[in-house]
């Protein structure tokens, strides 16, 4: 864990004596005050170099500034550390029966989230820890489709080898689609998708929380925007949502499926959710070979199986009223995707048979896929199925295209943007 000092808080009884000392004697600089007014307190910043100093001015008799000072006089009242991952953090803590204020992350000043570490855990200091965030969340993109309202959601971003993305194509072709980092790694959408038809679903999870710090290296993490600010900006609760389905149990598609409790218990992510996966993509999950090891988790798998909310389809089947699943082979023996059809419209979740936009030509197959040939000719025979009946495919993995039409003209493929 990587902490750096943020700024150190002082509680002031009189703002105007505060300022003349570190004001005036001191000679520093006083940046324009922030209200917080669920706190019932005015802050002061006063930069410090890297650092700041935070003079905390109540502005009500019941602020807990207000109370702090009665009882112990103007002072030192927290030490504030910035922290890359809160979330990851805050686990860390709790595992070490640190004792928490705050469980959660909550949102602080200027776009950050921040936690308090309780005093009786800290030698006396209340400690703050937060996070910046970035600017704002990206939109939730919305396809209607007849009576079915898809939500594409998203759990951040990751990042995976841009060779193995793209099998047996050469650099120089992918590099111009997709332009990888320093470690020749592209960067990747996680888009679940929520569907409101009769029932509240969401298709995939993402990568869900539970990484480590050096898996969240490994994948470079960018998940300070994930699947629950996404849920709970589409104003949806984990519990209202009745069926989690899996286009299968990568860790990128069914890590979100599971989530630690406040003790560290690791328990399905939705609560009232059945989740429904295919029987042999299942059975290959729960039977990784050396191959499939680092992507079957079994911390995503199992507990759901513990709690008996596991329902395994055997073939193609409607989900429910509007949603029906295919088997796709290819990328894993049992992998699926999703058509979502109502009003003669249809959209298809395509999940890892057409990942991401560049993998439109028929050929440029992931090299993680365990047969390709087999995706190459379904995917042969879908994209023509996709043109001719104009599917609106949705791309789980696509940075910046989260869903179009794939269009044919003068024989070169291509897709146009809706979303
Ligand atoms: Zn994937």
């Amino acid at each position: 864990m990587k902490a750096v000092l943020d700024h150190v808080g002082i509680a002031v009884r009189d703002l105007k004596e505060a300022l003349a000392f570190f004001r005036d004697a001191l000679g520093l600089e006083v940046e324009a005050a922030e209200e917080v007014a669920s706190q019932r307190v005015r802050a002061h910043f006063v930069p410090t170099g890297s650092s700041s100093l935070e003079l905390l001015e109540a502005t009500a008799p019941d602020s807990p500034i207000a109370r702090f000072v009665e009882r112990r006089g103007p002072g030192l009242h927290h030490v504030t550390l910035r922290v890359d991952d809160l979330r990851a953090v805050l686990r860390q803590l709790r595992a070490r029966g640190v004792k928490l204020i705050d469980e959660e992350p909550r949102p602080g000043a200027a776009g950050s989230v921040v936690a308090f570490v309780h005093p009786a855990s800290a030698h006396g200091v209340l400690v703050e820890l937060k996070q910046l965030m970035p600017p704002a969340p990206p939109p939730l993109k919305t396809l209607q489709v007849g009576d079915l309202e898809l939500v594409l959601l998203s759990d951040g971003c990751f990042y995976l080898d841009g060779g193995a993305m793209f099998g047996v194509i050469p650099k120089p072709l992918w590099e111009k689609k997709a332009s990888p980092d320093d470690r020749n790694r592209i960067r990747m959408a996680m888009r679940p998708v929520l569907v409101r038809g009769s029932r509240t679903m969401l298709i995939d999870a993402g990568c869900g929380d539970k990484f480590s710090p050096k898996l969240s290296e490994i994948y470079r993490l960018e998940r300070e925007w994930n699947l629950q600010h996404s849920l709970a900006a589409a104003g949806v609760s984990p519990e209202s949502i009745d069926i989690v389905l899996a286009s299968h149990l990568h860790f990128d598609h069914g890590g979100g499926f599971t989530a630690p409790d406040t003790r560290g218990i690791v328990r399905p992510r939705f609560s009232r959710a059945q989740y429904v996966a295919r029987r042999g993509e299942w059975e290959d999950a729960m039977h990784p070979t050396e191959r499939t090891r680092a992507t079957y988790l079994p911390e995503n798998l199992l507990p759901l199986a513990e709690a008996g909310v596991v329902q395994l389809v055997d073939e193609d089947a409607t989900i429910m009223p509007g949603v029906r699943v295919r088997r796709t082979g290819g990328h894993t023996a049992h992998h699926q995707m999703v058509y979502l059809e109502s009003g003669g419209k249809t959209a298809v979740f395509t999940a890892d048979l057409l990942p991401m936009t560049a993998h439109l030509p028929e050929v440029w197959i992931m090299g993680y896929d365990l047969y390709p040939l087999e995706t190459l000719s379904f995917k042969r025979a879908f994209l023509r199925e996709a043109i001719e009946r104009e599917h609106l495919i949705i791309f789980e993995h696509d940075p910046t295209i989260a869903a179009g039409y794939i269009r044919e003209r003068d024989g070169k493929r291509y897709v146009e943007q809706v979303a």
